[in-house]
């Protein structure tokens, strides 16, 4: 299922840096409500935003940023796992694709 591979393969913070979102220690401007405080963090595996409630994983997060349903939002994620799976390949470098090993939160 595309939703659980994207999910296993990019970790939010890394894909939120691909996107041009600077954090601090993990925590951003909630991209659901006008936040003018940084209130929302993300986890390896998912966000969560202490203003709103927002919450959700690396598709949620990249729907929301740009859109998309969620369908469009996995399909985009699948794209940048091949793109740095191939960039590893030919570079020797797979810093974009960290590997959640457990749900336990981990931040940045
Ligand atoms: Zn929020």
């Amino acid at each position: 299922m595309i939703f659980e591979t994207v999910r296993e393969q990019i970790a939010l913070p890394d894909a939120a840096q691909l996107y041009g979102i600077s954090s601090r220690n993990g925590n951003i401007r909630c991209i659901f409500h006008a936040d003018s405080n940084p209130l929302m963090k993300l986890y390896t595996d998912h966000f969560h935003c202490f203003g709103c409630g927002a919450h959700g994983d690396v598709t949620d997060f990249t729907a929301q940023l740009y859109g998309l349903s969620k369908l469009e939002a996995a399909r985009k994620l699948r794209i940048i796992v091949i793109s740095a799976t191939a960039a590893a390949a030919a570079f020797g470098t797979i810093a974009v694709i960290r590997k959640v090993k457990s749900n336990k939160a981990a931040m940045l």
